[in-house]
C-alpha cells in the first residue's frame, strides 16, 4: 500500500512539474496578427531567426514569430494561432537543416507551392556545416548559431528574398544587414577572446543535448550532449552511464542545462557524477524572454535578443569552468 501510495506521488509529482514545465514555455507567435500598414507580412520560426528578420526588415517588416522564448523547435508543432498567421503571411522563414523536425514537412510543401518560404541556412556554404556522428545520419546538424561568424551568411538569404518581395526597400535591408553583421562578427571576435579566459584543460561543456558543435568548434571547446542532436530522442541509461564517466574522468567543475530542454536529466547526471549544475540555464534553441536585460561585468544587455543570448551563454560558460 505504500509503495503503491509512493508510485502515486511520484507520478503526481512529474505530472505537475510536467505541467509547470508547459506552462513556463509556451509558445507567444500567432495571436497577435500582422500591424497594419506594413509592407511585408513575414512568419518566422525559431527566435534566432525571428530576430534576424526583425532587424534586417525594419518597419517595412510584420514578424510573427511562431516559437516564443525557451521553446524547443525541435518538437514546436504548429498551433491553431500558428496555423492562421500561416496563411496570411507573405513570407516565411525558418532556421533549417531540420531543426524544425515537427514542421519540417508542411515548411518543405509550402516552399514548392508557394515558392515564398525559405530556409535561412541555405545562405552557409555546405562545407562549413557539420556532421553529427551518429543519429542524425545524412543530416546536417543544425545548430549553427552557436557560431555567429556562420550565423551571419544566413543574413545573405534574408535580404536575397526580402529584396525581391519589395524591391522598394531593398537598399534599406540591405543596410540593415550590414549593421547587423558587423554586431555578429563584433560578437565572434568578443567570444573568442573571452573563451581564451578558460585553461585549456577545462574546456569541457556538458549540457542537456547536442546543441553545441559549432560553439565548441568555433571556440576550442570539446562538446558532449546528454541526448543527440534532437531532443525529440530520449537519452539511453547506457548514454547517461558513459556521460557520469566522463564527467567524472575528466574531473569537471560544472555541468549546464539548458532554458529550451527540461532539466531533469541533467540535474540526475550531475547527481550520479557528483558534479555542479550551473545556475545560468544556458540559451541553446531558443533566446530568452524580450526586455529580459541582465548587467554582468559591467555590461548589460538583453537575453531577449540573439547577442544577448550569446553573451549570456559565453559569461555563464567562462566563469562556471575557468
Ligand atoms: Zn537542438
Amino acid at each position: 500500500m505504500i509503495k503503491k501510495v509512493i508510485g502515486i506521488v511520484i507520478v503526481l509529482g512529474a505530472f505537475a512539474g510536467g505541467l509547470v514545465w508547459l506552462l513556463n514555455n509556451e509558445p507567444a507567435g500567432g495571436s497577435e496578427g500582422f500591424s497594419e500598414g506594413a509592407e511585408v507580412r513575414a512568419v518566422t520560426t525559431s527566435t534566432m531567426v525571428t530576430d534576424m528578420v526583425k532587424a534586417v526588415g525594419g518597419e517595412r517588416v510584420s514578424v510573427i514569430g511562431l516559437m516564443g522564448p525557451n521553446v524547443d523547435p525541435h518538437s514546436f508543432q504548429v498551433t491553431s494561432a500558428a496555423s492562421a498567421a500561416l496563411k496570411k503571411a507573405d513570407m516565411v522563414f525558418y532556421s533549417g537543416l531540420h531543426l524544425e523536425g515537427k514542421m519540417q514537412e508542411i515548411l518543405e510543401k509550402r516552399a514548392a507551392d508557394k515558392k515564398d518560404t525559405f530556409a535561412v541556412t541555405d545562405g552557409i556554404p555546405k562545407e562549413m556545416l557539420l556532421k553529427p556522428a551518429e543519429e542524425f545520419v545524412g543530416y546536417y546538424d543544425p545548430h549553427v548559431w552557436g557560431n555567429p561568424e556562420l550565423w551571419a551568411y544566413c543574413l545573405n538569404v534574408v535580404v536575397a528574398t526580402l529584396s525581391e518581395q519589395d524591391p522598394d526597400g531593398a537598399e534599406g535591408y540591405k543596410k540593415r544587414a550590414e549593421i547587423y553583421r558587423q554586431e555578429l562578427l563584433e560578437l565572434h571576435a568578443w567570444t573568442k577572446k573571452r573563451m581564451t579566459e578558460v585553461p585549456q584543460g577545462q574546456r569541457v561543456l556538458v549540457t542537456s543535448h547536442d546543441a553545441f558543435f559549432y560553439l565548441g568548434n568555433a571556440y576550442g571547446f570539446e562538446v558532449r550532449g546528454l541526448q543527440g542532436v534532437s531532443t525529440n530522442s530520449e537519452a539511453g541509461l547506457k548514454d547517461r552511464a558513459d556521460l557520469v564517466r566522463f564527467i567524472q574522468q575528466r574531473q569537471l567543475k560544472m555541468i549546464f542545462p539548458e532554458s529550451s530542454v527540461n532539466a531533469k536529466g541533467i540535474q540526475a547526471v550531475a547527481d550520479e557524477a557528483k558534479v555542479e549544475v550551473s545556475e545560468d540555464k544556458l540559451f541553446s534553441d531558443a533566446m530568452g524572454k524580450p526586455g529580459d536585460v541582465v548587467e554582468r561585468n559591467g555590461e548589460s544587455y538583453d537575453r531577449g535578443t540573439y547577442i544577448g543570448m550569446m553573451k549570456h551563454n559565453v559569461n555563464a560558460i567562462v566563469e562556471g569552468l575557468k
